[in-house]
């Protein structure tokens, strides 16, 4: 007869043991085991078997002992080897009810909370498309679109909302917050399509839509009335921008079909609708193609899905045409902002291209709320026709600085076909924005709460730009000595051992078939 293993042998102690046995079972208790006792015989499953012991070791802990039921040990050894010849990959149901079980209720436990609050602090898009598309309704009605306007990338451009009477007069506005946007739109250029409109609340109190699109008066009272320029110590040719070896930047217009608040780009941004002459892509090509080093290169903006197809198609071809160049990148908020944009022309050269050598749309999506049904399309339609869609969020305080909303935002994009990619956190070069900053401290607990909560790959990177993009991972490395970390799982905190590699081993080249 075989031995059953130590986790069910513990198990069957702590079901067994005499002390404390304190209570009788009532009826529905009886009737309970009873079901769940023939159920375990009877059934050639393992679910009923762990149910039982489960039911037991439950009652057990309110002090009543398996022989209240007249169950004795030699039957449940008996269940317990069943339950071990049935499973595939032989686990035990001490195993089971023991350890997993335990687990799992205690991951539970951590989602709990999320999963009770997430809708109703970070509803998506797509939960509150019933109001959107009656904001929609309204303001197609003020603006006196047609239906085809509404549905078209010319027709939300033609209608994009640029003055505070236009503004006031779609969504409900504070008097006071209307003068405050006159002041501060002289200095900031404050444009917002009609369908990014819709996606306000009404009557919600700094709406994370709002707080994206329209500028307010800590823009101008932070910063002083002149912008602060920023920095052009990375460009070393016309419109190329670089502080990698490998990883380049064209910047390819200075539009954008919304102005975003936090722009990190704020000085070059959004001053005039601006399109580049061949000639200036041309000595950026040059540069490019001068140095055989660049590997990927990423047409930015403003918006790199404004350019006319025709010149987005002209763009990817040359940079198809340079051999070095292997990998190519597209910037762009569109599918959020405009998402109409997005037509079959647009998609072809995005497939034709990628054909040739791979396109990723990276794109920054700030909160589930910018998750529309349209939106989703948008992102659904792109992804099936390049290599990856990736997002970068700015962390943004009022915005998705919680641990549930930026556990939403990652989900909800995810769904949405797009995969997390960085996290940014906001920066202090641009005084303008740092009533949007969030510390440090706050942007890593967001962070690590993530990891064994959600799918790894909805995790994006936390990362500060100063100069590059550095990386802000508090170290799970507690400590590491003689060739053994001690490592800390970032969801509990426990510690657990982890042994290294052995350094002489690994500096041996004499292994494998080098022996032969
Ligand atoms: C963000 C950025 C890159 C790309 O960085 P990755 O880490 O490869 O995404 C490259 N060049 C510049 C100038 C950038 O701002
Ligand atoms: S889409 Fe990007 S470049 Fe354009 S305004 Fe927003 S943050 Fe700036």
């Amino acid at each position: 007869m075989t031995k059953v293993d130590h986790y069910t042998r513990e198990l069957l102690d702590d079901l067994l043991r005499d002390d404390l046995v304190t209570g009788q079972p009532d009826e529905g208790e009886e009737d309970l085991i009873a079901n769940a006792l023939k159920t375990a015989r009877e059934k050639h499953k393992t679910g009923p078997i762990v149910m039982l012991f489960k039911a037991l070791l439950d009652l057990r802990k309110n002090g009543i002992s398996p022989a209240a039921f007249g169950i004795n040990r030699a039957e449940l050894v008996d269940l317990a080897k069943k339950h071990a010849e049935i499973d595939e990959h032989m686990a035990s149901v001490g195993c089971r009810v023991g350890q997993a079980l335990k687990i799992v209720e205690q991951a539970d436990a951590r989602v709990d909370d999320y999963l009770a609050r997430k809708d109703i602090e970070a509803p998506s898009g797509i939960e509150l498309w019933n109001t959107i598309r009656e904001n929609q309704e309204r303001i197609k009605t003020r603006l006196a679109m047609s239906d085809a306007d509404w549905d078209s990338f010319p027709g939300q451009i033609r209608h994009a909302i640029n003055s505070v009477d236009e503004l006031a007069d779609l969504i409900d506005l504070p008097k006071s917050a209307a003068k405050d946007i006159l002041r501060v739109t002289k200095n900031y250029r404050m444009r917002l399509t009609p369908y990014y409109t819709s996606l306000i609340m009404p009557g919600e109190v700094n709406d994370p839509v709002m707080l994206q699109a329209i500028p307010t008066g800590e823009m101008v009272d932070n910063a002083g009335i002149e912008i602060p320029p920023v920095a052009a110590d990375h460009s070393p040719a016309r419109l190329v921008d670089q502080f990698y070896p490998r990883v380049v930047t064209i910047k390819s217009t200075s539009m954008c079909a919304m102005y975003c608040t936090h722009c990190l780009r704020i000085a070059h941004i959004g001053k005039k609708d601006k399109m580049f002459s061949k000639e200036a892509y041309g000595e950026a090509l040059e540069y490019i193609r001068s140095d055989k080093r660049i590997r990927d290169v990423l047409v930015t903006g403003g918006d790199a899905f404004v350019l006319p197809n025709s010149m987005l198609k002209w763009l990817l071809a040359e940079l198809d045409r340079i051999d070095h160049v292997r990998m190519k990148r597209l910037g762009t908020r569109v599918p959020v902002t405009v998402p109409m944009r997005i037509d079959e022309e647009l998609l072809d050269i995005l497939e034709n291209s990628n054909d040739n050598k791979p396109v990723r749309v990276v794109t920054q999506i700030n909160t589930a709320r910018e998750i529309t049904p349209v939106s989703r399309q948008a992102f659904k339609n792109i992804s099936g026709r390049v290599s990856a869609v990736l997002n970068q969020a700015v962390l943004l305080k009022g915005i998705n600085d919680s641990r549930v909303k930026m556990w939403k935002l990652c989900e909800t994009i995810q769904e949405a076909y797009v995969r997390p990619y960085y996290l940014f956190n906001c920066s202090y070069r641009n005084p303008q924005f740092s009533h949007f900053r969030v510390p440090v401290e706050q942007g890593r607990d967001i962070i690590e709460s993530m990891y064994g909560n959600i799918s790894g790959d909805a995790i994006p990177r936390y990362i500060a730009t100063a100069g590059g993009k550095i990386p802000m991972h508090r170290s799970n490395v507690v400590s590491s000595e003689g060739g053994e970390l001690v490592l800390k799982k970032p969801w509990n905190g426990e510690e657990v051992r982890y042994p290294d590699a052995d350094m002489d081993e690994y500096k041996n080249g004499d292994f494998s078939f080098a022996k032969y």
